[in-house]
């Protein structure tokens, strides 16, 4: 059975039976999430009892994007490339990785500079020494931003859904190893041409301690070009 027909007969389930599976594929996302937490850092995979709240909330906006997501690709807004043209895997991956993250720095960079925006980015700034769970503390209206960002740019590109996923397993990724404490990354990868504009578990830890510098995701060149590198 192929995706395209897979999304298909979801799309002609009830709606509830359809933010039930969504659900549970953003439940174990962050099972997943907290898990490689747990196997690579157990002592400091711990949730405080203040950011339960924030954990649970932002699962429920991630849900809700999900289902808007999946709405909008029945309402053929979001459009999807189904073929399996390894070129364009290749080239639509790419531009995902750096067009996602050029977006998401100017948002985050505007979450520090706002004045209405700062308070509200605040919150996963308590996380000064990070854990995974401070992937999920997030207000929900940056939760929201980033998902419609997310949703804005691949209503206008009709990427390829093997794109679609490589992006989304690497967004999860990146999401906790640049926020578990344990630095993975081989001491090459800070000196090599090859690897060093790739962000690192140092580069977003370095963020969370000093709040001026480091506002990319995934790679390092964007705060090298706008001088906001530490
Ligand atoms: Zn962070
Ligand atoms: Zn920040």
């Amino acid at each position: 059975m192929n995706v395209e027909s897979l999304l298909q007969q979801l799309g002609q389930l009830h709606f509830l039976a359809q933010f039930l599976i969504f659900s549970l594929e953003n439940i174990s996302l962050l099972l997943i999430a907290v898990l490689i937490g747990k196997l690579i850092e157990p002592k400091n995979t711990v949730l405080s009892r203040q950011d339960q709240k924030w954990v649970i909330s932002t699962l429920i906006c991630n849900i809700l994007i999900t289902v808007l997501g999946f709405e909008l690709y029945q309402l053929e807004i979001i459009k999807i490339d189904f073929s399996h043209n390894i070129i364009s895997i290749i080239l639509d991956t790419l531009l995902l990785v750096i067009l996602m993250d050029f977006f998401m720095f100017c948002f985050h960079y505007l979450a520090h500079t706002l004045k209405w925006f700062h308070p509200i980015h605040k919150l996963h700034h308590t996380h000064v020494d990070t854990n995974v769970y401070s992937l999920f503390v997030l207000h929900p209206v940056e939760t929201f931003g980033f998902g419609f960002i997310w949703l804005i740019l691949i209503s206008i590109f009709p990427f390829n859904y093997i794109s679609l996923i490589i992006y989304l397993f690497l967004n999860l990724m990146y999401g906790i190893f640049g926020h578990i404490e344990k630095d993975l990354f081989p001491a090459f990868w800070y000196k090599s041409y090859f690897t060093k504009w790739i962000s690192t578990t140092k580069f977003h830890s370095d963020h969370h301690k000093n709040q001026a510098h480091n506002f990319g995701f995934y790679f390092t060149f964007w705060d090298k070009i706008f001088k906001t590198m530490i």
